[in-house]
């Protein structure tokens, strides 16, 4: 059990052990002028890992996003995505600042989005209309509950972007955590899309960074717009070194965090006045409801901090996520807090 049992996000957890001794150990460079062993160790090994010719190590998740979806669509063009989606949600408004971009969202069914709904939404050549210049895919699916997006869903979206020649990316800020959940290869998730974006910094333990992957000619010229961006930086093989741990040492441990979101859940459902979809829960994400109990929210939050409990609402919903820095007894001290709020 650790001092607080913080389940707000798996952006929460800590630089490992094996972490910090990567960081002093890591041999350095200066990565504007492209003379960064560490980083360029960590782009190789994460091209390498989901099958992609380059990569291109960036701050943070809506960086690296952003920069995709400005690499395939500007000037007004149109981006089709999940509602839910956090390229459009939760990136504060970087679509229209930074990409350039307008969206076109669909609602989907547990962030899946129907095909056959995506291809009518894309537009004719017109004069009138915005050019669709890419679909955008997000597994797992964080405001959905961590949802997987099913392969066949993935390679059908596939086949609508190709007749339609528009980009295909994904944020898969938790990819590592559908492969886990579904032994599907990481490079069979990746294979159908132009450009992928991973998260380090999530339940993998790194403390800053994400990694965007694609053809050489996508990355370099978005090496170039990391730059413009003010995402270039220099020793950053400090940064780069807990990425390779977070790639070579983190990603199979994520099982224990489904488990454990698991047992969360199917413990908080069996509670009065929960309304928790137990199927959405199948990664380390999961959202719950106790309608008409809102204006109390508040006061939870105290009584659940009270009880060395840290947990997050979204407007009507809280959230709870799992991760290396929790462990079965915080699951049991966030169970036993729960049912003094609402047992
Ligand atoms: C966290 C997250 C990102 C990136 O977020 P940053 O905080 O910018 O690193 C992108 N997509 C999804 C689905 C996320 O959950």
């Amino acid at each position: 059990m650790h001092a607080i049992s913080d389940f707000r996000s798996d952006t929460v957890t800590l630089p490992t052990p094996e972490m910090r001794e990567a960081m002093a150990r890591a041999e350095l460079g200066d990565d504007v002028l492209g003379t960064e062993p560490t980083v360029n160790r960590l782009e190789a090994m994460t091209a390498d890992l989901l099958g992609k010719p380059a990569a291109l190590f960036v701050p943070s998740g809506t960086m690296s996003n952003q920069i995709a979806i400005a690499l395939h669509a500007a000037n007004g063009e149109e981006v089709i995505c999940e509602y839910g989606a956090h390229t459009y949600n939760n990136e504060s408004g970087a679509l229209a600042l930074i990409a350039r971009a307008q969206v076109r969202p669909v609602q989907g069914k547990g962030g899946v989005m129907d095909p056959a709904e995506v291809e009518k939404l894309i537009r004719p050549k017109n004069i009138h209309n915005p050019r669709t210049a890419v679909i955008s895919v997000e597994n797992t699916h964080n405001a959905a509950g961590g949802t997987i997006v099913p392969l066949a869903n993935i390679r059908t979206l596939h086949e609508v972007a190709r007749r339609h020649r528009t980009a295909y990316h994904l944020d898969g800020a938790r990819l590592w955590n559908a492969h886990v959940a579904t032994g599907v290869p990481l490079k069979d998730w990746c294979t159908p899309f132009d450009t992928v974006s991973v998260c380090l910094s999530k339940g993998l333990c790194s403390p800053v960074g994400s990694v965007l992957v694609g053809s050489r000619e996508l990355i370099e010229r978005g090496r170039y717009m990391r730059k413009q961006l003010g995402g270039g930086m220099r020793q950053s093989g400090l940064l780069a070194a807990c990425g390779i741990v977070s790639i070579t040492r983190m990603i199979d441990r994520l099982a224990q965090d489904h488990m454990r979101a698991r047992a969360l859940a199917e413990g908080l459902a069996k509670l009065p006045g929960v309304q928790l979809d137990l199927s959405t829960v199948q990664t380390n994400i999961l959202y719950f409801a106790v309608p008409g109990r809102e204006s109390e929210f508040d006061g939870w939050l105290k009584r659940l901090e009270d009880q060395k409990v840290l947990a997050m609402y979204l407007g009507s919903r809280w959230r709870l996520v799992t991760h290396n820095d929790v462990d079965d007894e915080d699951v049991a001290r966030a169970l036993k807090a729960w049912q003094s709020i609402l047992g």
